[in-house]
């Protein structure tokens, strides 16, 4: 049976039910949340052949009549074409504002379909069903929603919290390894950050993770959404800068910088650069005398262990130091030679500050690369 996880926020709470098979019982789990029971599913090229007609016909069980509408798949979908295209074709059926959308896909669709959901008639009721590890444990809990533009990521986009999140684990069957391997980079992340069993947990389990195995699947998705919706609820608008969801960026600024280096082509996907973030991250701390030598270790060790990018040098591209401190220096805007970032007293532990010499983040990259 689904697990129901409560998201707490000020004006308004919702459940993520995490579980397995839940697309064929949409209908029924939809159905007393949605206010009109009519939707415009939006879903990509890859998500569409797999899942779409099975969502269909499950909402069609319960009396919800739904339309779809197909992106491409990948990262460029993010952007302001296709937002312009998905809302005039909205526009152009007419829609009524108590019509919800629908995201089914990884968080590129969750992101586009939510970032159009937040802003046509000023916003209409949302859903997501995430598809892709990623999207499960992150990008579909905590209401951001945002497309890409020119001058960089994420730069368009609104908070827009979800009526409701299925995530079904039964899709991630069709995940391809790397991309499930990304997605948990990013359960690491919330063990490293505040919940030591997590990361415990991943240490016994993170093998049957990988190997799809569904129960160790949806106990990973339950305790990294709980940790997010934790997190998200004590900061909903990232107003905390000290402690809130500043911390979820833990592994980021380094894992940036290597994104970045790459143009964000496609090389390293987000959650592979932000496994070797982690590690930078506490290898940083270390150096600055913040951390045990043995906590860094027990991070490498375990992501080694599972097979995932660890280092620098393990990538088959070549990193210039200087590029890399040049990408952190614009991300954080420098000042007087230190640089923000998020750093651990120990696993579980991060904490964020605005004070690390420029020389100390430069000697990781160098030993790492
Ligand atoms: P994605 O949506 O591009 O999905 C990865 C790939 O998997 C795509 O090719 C997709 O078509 C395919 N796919 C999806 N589900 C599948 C399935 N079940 N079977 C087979 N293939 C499937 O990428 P992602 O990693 O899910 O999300 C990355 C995006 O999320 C980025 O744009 C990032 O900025 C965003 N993000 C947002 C937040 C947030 O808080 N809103 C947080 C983290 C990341
Ligand atoms: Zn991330």
């Amino acid at each position: 049976r689904p697990l129901r996880l409560p998201v707490t926020l000020a004006h308004t709470s919702y459940d993520v039910v995490i579980g397995t098979n839940l697309i064929s019982r949409a209908g029924a789990l939809l159905a007393p949340v949605l206010p009109q029971k009519k939707v415009v599913i939006i879903t990509d090229e890859n998500v569409a052949p797999r899942y779409l007609e099975q969502l269909e016909a499950a909402l069609a069980e319960t009396g919800i009549t739904s339309r779809s509408l197909r992106v491409p798949a990948g990262e460029q979908t993010k952007c302001l074409e296709m937002y312009q295209k998905l809302t005039d074709n909205i526009l152009e059926h007419g829609i009524e504002r108590r019509t919800s959308i629908v995201a089914l896909g990884g968080g590129v669709v969750g992101d586009l379909a939510g970032f159009v959901a937040a802003t046509t008639l000023r916003g209409l009721p949302f859903v997501q069903i995430p598809t892709t590890l990623l999207s499960q444990v992150d990008s579909s809990v905590g209401g951001k929603t945002g497309i890409n533009t020119r001058w960089g990521k994420n730069l368009l986009g609104a908070f827009h919290q979800p009526l409701c999140v299925l995530a079904d684990v039964s899709t991630l069957a069709t995940l391809p390894r790397r991309e499930l391997v990304a997605g948990y980079a990013e359960i690491v992340k919330s063990g490293l950050i505040g919940d030591e069993a997590l990361f415990a947990w991943c240490e016994e389990h993170g093998a049957a993770v990988l190997d799809q195995d569904p129960e160790a699947l949806a106990m990973a998705v339950q305790q990294a959404c709980a940790f997010k919706a934790r997190v998200v609820a004590a900061d909903e608008r990232e107003q905390q800068k000290s402690n809130g969801r500043a911390l979820l960026n833990l592994g980021h600024t380094f894992g940036h910088a290597l994104e970045a280096e790459l143009g964000y082509d496609g090389r390293l996907l987000h959650g592979e650069a932000v496994s070797i973030g982690l590690n930078l991250a506490f290898a940083l701390s270390v150096r600055l005398g913040l951390c045990p030598r043995a906590d860094m270790e027990r991070v490498n060790r375990h992501l080694e262990a599972l097979g995932m990018p660890a280092h620098i040098r393990d990538l088959s591209y070549t990193f210039h130091t200087q590029a890399l401190m040049d990408h952190m220096q614009r991300d954080k805007k420098m000042q007087d030679g230190r640089l923000s970032f998020v750093l651990a007293h120990g696993i579980g532990q991060a904490f964020t500050t605005r004070d690390v010499p420029a020389t100390a983040v430069r000697e990781v990259l160098e030993a790492d690369g």
